[in-house]
């Protein structure tokens, strides 16, 4: 199922991000803040236990949520720059890594890194990238995870594109999308139209 996380704080700061004049220090932080209001919707579902907890005046009944069960696992490259927020809000989370990169000839996934933690039936797996763009990686980082055992999992981006969606979704209907901005098109490089170019480059400054 796909999630349009289309808060007004989102839409704002989604537009400052797309701006082709907006610099890097900038761009890094609009990507934290608007992974943070995204993981916010993402994360509703998970388990929280039931804990007594005491206030200065009396007993009562609170809740607690057990984060070493979650585990983030950003696609590299881009997907970093969406970690370190999601570690604010579940400090304790485990951090997996997926190395995919996309060959521009034949936009297949080619696989150069893969690091998982242990997973058990109890994980919560967040698969992280700022552009789900042709599915290709999404679906591959997803095929990768599922292989290790991980039968809970979330997909959070950015911006999606119809076609990302559309593909994610036929291979792994069972995972739930959440993103910022359903964008229009995909251009014939696998980029996503409007979109906001290519989001490792803009990240790292590498163009
Ligand atoms: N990856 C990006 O960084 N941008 C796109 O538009 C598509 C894939």
């Amino acid at each position: 199922m796909l999630y349009v996380v289309d808060h007004p704080l989102i839409k704002h700061k989604l537009t400052i991000m797309r701006r082709i004049d907006t610099g890097p220090k900038e761009f890094r932080e609009l990507l934290r803040e608007i992974t943070l209001l995204v993981a916010y919707e993402a994360t509703r579902h998970i388990e929280v236990h039931e804990i007594e907890v005491e206030t200065p005046l009396e007993k009562t009944k609170g809740y607690y949520i057990n984060d070493k069960d979650i585990v983030i696992v950003p696609i590299l490259r881009a997907g970093l720059g969406m970690v370190d927020s999601i570690l604010e809000l579940l400090p304790n989370a485990s951090v997996g890594h997926i190395g995919i990169y996309r060959d521009p000839e034949t936009l297949r996934a080619i696989d150069y890194y893969f690091k998982i933690p242990r997973l058990n039936d109890k994980s919560e797996i967040f698969v992280l990238d700022p552009m789900l763009a042709t599915g290709v990686s999404a679906i591959d980082a997803v095929s990768k995870v599922k292989q290790v055992g991980a039968k809970r999992i979330t997909f959070i981006s950015l911006i999606s594109s119809p076609e990302g969606v559309e593909a994610l979704e036929e291979v792994h209907p069972d995972v739930d999308i959440y993103t910022a901005s359903l964008d229009r098109q995909l251009n014939d490089h696998g980029y996503i139209l409007p979109g906001l170019g290519d989001a490792g480059d803009r990240l790292f400054r590498t163009k």
